[in-house]
């Protein structure tokens, strides 16, 4: 009874959505094709309990392309690549041309509050994943790119392997920021990077320049084979400026992988 309840205020949710739609965007006697509304929804809390937002756009929620920003809390600049990619793609969906994304505009909200690197238990994040080549001894818990006593010991890691299981992206683009930036790719994503790399003029590489087990690259590229883009931004560049150089390769990646 109860599931019936949350289930009838879900399709409830999304009938005001379609009804508020439609009204604007095409007459009663030829109803626009049914779409599914932008989603909001929270895919789990940090380690100081900040929600880890998920941004669904598109008709079709399926296999979506996959953006994500500051899983670095101090390489803000991604977040702003990030919210400026949602704010668009909200104001212009045809952009996306029937390919769904999914942003996940702040991957370490408490890292990028305190301004760090890592998590709040001093762990790097994009080192926590459980991939093949994940490894304690690969570093210190002194060091800023530690990857924890196990892996996947986060909250954050978790939820965001448990929405990349779930959604199985088509293409998976996780910003970041580096003094030599770089379309960095990991499985089947070359084309994707080179792609990107006409348009915002980095590199298209499958390496960048250091080994990073245990990364978000690793686990979802190699291990997994899903497409990985990992964009790094120059490190200072300010965020309205990194997307404005950066739109058209993000458009062009979502464009490729329809
Ligand atoms: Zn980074």
């Amino acid at each position: 009874m109860r599931r019936l309840l949350i289930l009838s205020l879900l399709m409830g949710g999304c009938a005001a959505s379609e009804t508020h739609r439609s009204e604007s965007a095409a007459p009663v006697s030829a109803p626009a094709p049914m779409a599914v509304p932008n989603h909001t929804t929270t895919i789990g809390y940090s380690v100081q309990r900040r929600p880890i937002e998920l941004h669904q756009l598109g008709g079709d929620v399926t296999r979506p392309v996959l953006i994500m920003g500051a899983i670095h809390g101090d390489e803000q600049t991604s977040a702003a690549v990030a919210s400026g990619m949602l704010d668009y793609l909200t104001k212009h969906p045809e952009s996306m041309r029937d390919t769904p994304v999914a942003i996940i505009t702040m991957a370490n909200p408490d890292g990028y509050a305190a301004v760090t690197r890592v998590n709040a238990n001093h762990i790097d994040l994009n080192r926590n994943f459980p991939a093949t080549n994940w490894s304690s001894r690969s570093a210190g818990r002194a060091r800023r790119n530690f990857g924890g006593a196990a892996s996947a010991s986060e909250p954050e890691t978790l939820a965001l392997m448990q929405t990349i299981e779930r959604l199985q992206p088509r293409l998976i683009i996780s910003i970041h920021s580096m003094e030599k930036p770089c379309n960095n790719y990991d499985g089947p994503a070359q084309a994707v990077a080179e792609t990107m790399a006409r348009h915002n003029g980095y590199p298209a590489t499958p390496t960048i320049g250091y080994p990073t087990p245990g990364s978000l690259g690793s686990w979802a590229g190699i291990d997994r084979q899903i497409p990985m883009i990992t964009l790094e931004l120059p490190r200072r560049l300010p965020g309205d400026q990194a997307w404005q150089n950066n739109r058209d390769a993000i458009l062009a990646a979502i464009a490729i992988v329809r």
